[in-house]
């Protein structure tokens, strides 16, 4: 009898156990619930309320919202790098500062010590003429942005070359954080744009133009049918993007870059059409390949195709879009550029034209 007893005196504990617990469960849930409409979760109201105005995210560059934030945080890391690797430029810009100064007075003294030990002098000042030059050079590359000088020649080995860069189908609402990235670099490119874009943007056309950007025009549909569709259209398209750009920037451009290159819809015929409204018509050497790549293989694919245009005349032409991977990548094409003594330089209407062979 005993034992029966204990039995049922355990189970009726542990019956009881359980309904503790299972109240002690439901008190949590109905309190993070209750919390969770304090911090405006929806309730039946505000969800009706929300039906009326909804809130949508604001997207610019694609309606994939996870692409464009996974673009933004890869931005903003670059970003942050970039002046991470500033405060290190100058840190050692300082560094070779000092450096600079102790080879002076090295060689002064060298000098001092060369002349009064008779004149079999110039030997002893040489080497350290040559450490004087060395560590004064490389890290000037990077300077502060405020100080809008152009970079430094990063190394003497590197003879001084010229390229041209050229962004297409711009603007674009980011074309501000290009054109700072071409100031930090003591860069200037060629912005060939598309008018319906200017008319979105006037105020990028506006900064290009005070900042002493080059601007060209690209045409109004960049439709391959209709602009190719004459010599009337060719030349119509590239009048009403110079008025457009004239009205916005009270500037005007001779320079265009048809939509695709001029090969193969630029005939002989249209060709000359262009020739004769006094347009200067310019083609690329250098396809960057950015919008197809859309990373940072377009900074690899300009690196390896200048490798080999380094015995060429002519003007090197490269062709870069107004896109955001374009700009993420960006700060590598130019770091590259400046470290291998390369100054950007805008295209102007004395130039000849690079323009593809009709193949
Ligand atoms: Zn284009």
């Amino acid at each position: 009898m005993a034992s029966f007893n204990h039995n049922v005196f355990r189970k009726t504990i542990l019956i009881f156990f359980l309904i503790v617990i299972f109240l002690a469960g439901m008190l949590v849930v109905n309190h993070f619930n209750a919390r969770a409409t304090e911090k405006g979760l929806p309730d039946k109201q505000s969800d009706q309320e929300s039906n009326l105005s909804p809130i949508k995210p604001s997207i610019g560059f694609t309606d994939d919202i996870n692409q464009e934030r996974k673009l933004m945080a890869e931005y903003r890391r670059m970003v942050f790098k970039w002046s991470f690797d500033e405060a290190e430029a100058a840190k050692k810009a300082e560094e070779a500062k000092k450096a600079e100064e102790k080879a002076k007075k090295a060689a002064e003294e060298a000098k001092k010590t060369a002349a009064q030990h008779e004149k079999k002098t110039e030997t002893p000042a040489e080497p350290v003429k040559k450490q004087e030059t060395k560590p004064a050079a490389e890290p000037a590359k990077k300077e502060n942005q405020t100080a809008h000088k152009p970079p430094a020649p990063a190394s003497s080995k590197n003879p001084k070359r010229t390229v041209y860069l050229t962004f297409d189908d711009g603007p674009e609402k980011f074309s501000g954080d290009i054109i700072s990235l071409l100031d930090h670099y003591g860069a200037k490119a060629t912005f060939f744009m598309l008018e319906g874009n200017m008319k979105k943007y006037p105020n990028a056309v506006k900064l290009m133009v005070s900042d002493g950007q080059s601007v060209g025009l690209h045409g109004v549909s960049h439709d391959k049918k209709k602009f190719y569709a004459s010599a009337q259209s060719v030349v119509g398209e590239m009048d009403e993007d110079r008025i457009t750009l004239n009205k916005i920037a009270g500037i005007d451009t001779n320079l265009i870059r048809t939509p695709y290159g001029s090969y193969p819809g630029m005939t002989p015929e249209y060709k000359q059409a262009v020739l004769e409204k006094g347009y200067r018509m310019w083609d690329w050497n250098i396809d960057s390949m950015d919008w197809y790549y859309k990373d940072q293989r377009y900074v690899d694919s300009v690196i390896a195709q200048l490798a080999k245009k380094s015995n060429e005349k002519g003007p090197i032409v490269i062709i870069l879009h107004e896109r955001k991977e374009t700009l993420l990548y960006l700060p590598k094409l130019l770091d590259y550029l400046s470290s291998q003594n390369y100054e950007m330089k805008p295209l102007n209407s004395a130039m000849k034209p690079v323009q593809f062979k009709g193949k």
